[in-house]
């Protein structure tokens, strides 16, 4: 018997948006990719489908079983698969556009998650500069 879904779920069912956000909050010294600054307001994070991966990169293939529980840290399980964590990438408003742009130039088979943080306004790192 299936189980219960009524919330929303992300990425094919397996994590809610509550879930994801913890999991995924912007660490508090994350830094702008391209000027460094900190302040950013988008993550942006790779994936690539675990078999391609595999196909690619015996050395990340060997970690599955050197190390599994680091291992299963990268893997994120989703409706068409598991997919690997490749990159992650935070930026600025500024350079969010230019960051997005290069994000999205990956292969057609590439997962790009786009996260749009608290901003500026409302982060609770104290007041601005
Ligand atoms: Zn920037």
């Amino acid at each position: 018997m299936g189980k219960n879904l009524h919330r929303k779920k992300l990425f094919g069912g397996l994590m809610d948006a509550e879930e994801y956000h913890s999991k995924h909050a912007f660490p508090p010294n994350a830094q702008c990719q391209g000027c460094k600054t900190r302040g950013v307001i988008t993550r942006i994070i790779v994936y690539y489908p675990l078999d391609e991966v595999k196909k690619r990169d015996p050395a990340f293939a060997a970690i599955s079983e050197i190390d599994p529980e680091r291992f299963l840290k990268l893997v994120m399980q989703t409706k068409s698969g598991p997919y690997v964590r490749i990159s992650t990438i935070y930026a600025c408003k500024q350079c969010t556009p230019s960051a997005e742009k290069a994000a999205a130039k990956g292969p057609s088979w590439s997962l790009v998650d786009i996260n749009r943080g608290p901003g500026p306004d409302k982060a609770v790192s104290g007041p601005g500069s």
